[in-house]
């Protein structure tokens, strides 16, 4: 059975049980969490989410990147957010590479020119937190009303541990 077969086969029962098709769009708890895409991490566990209850936005880093910010501007804008939770994690892959060596992957496996793209590796896990949340706080396109604070998440003890 592929990965695809098997989620199908999963949903089918996910589905016979599924008992939230009442919820609203806006997230109940007012929340958007953003984070990194890793395997290791499942906010609505670590975090006490229920669906429904925020938005989780996702990607490589957990980085507040020109997309991130997107979500969060929805997110705030139509959906009534109204508190944002930077979380980094230990062990991140982020931490593994530059972009130097990425773009010469790139280059060698792909032939493809990738000088422009910023893929926003760290080499300080704090100071990425402080990064992010400070992107986030200066971006004219989110309110200063809006609560913004950053944690790292240790993939080792499951804990969240407050960055300032
Ligand atoms: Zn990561």
């Amino acid at each position: 059975m592929t990965v695809v077969q098997e989620f199908l086969k999963a949903n089918e029962a996910y589905a016979a049980a599924f008992q939230q098709g009442h919820l609203p769009m806006p997230p109940a708890r007012r929340v958007a969490v953003l984070t990194c895409m890793d395997a290791r991490l499942d906010p609505a566990r670590f975090l006490g989410l229920a669906e429904g209850d925020a938005h989780v936005i996702r990607n490589a880093g957990g980085r507040a990147s020109e997309d991130a910010i997107r979500s969060v501007v929805i997110s705030e804008q139509l959906l009534g957010t109204t508190t944002v939770v930077v979380i980094h994690h230990t062990d991140c892959g982020m931490l593994t590479f530059s972009n130097a060596d990425l773009r010469a992957k790139l280059k060698q496996e792909l032939k493809a020119d990738a000088d422009d793209i910023d893929f926003l590796p760290f080499k300080d896990l704090d100071q990425s937190v402080r990064d992010d949340v400070a992107t986030l706080k200066a971006s004219p396109l989110i309110p200063d009303s809006v609560d913004i604070s950053g944690f790292i998440y240790d993939v080792r003890s499951g804990q969240l541990l407050p960055v300032t």
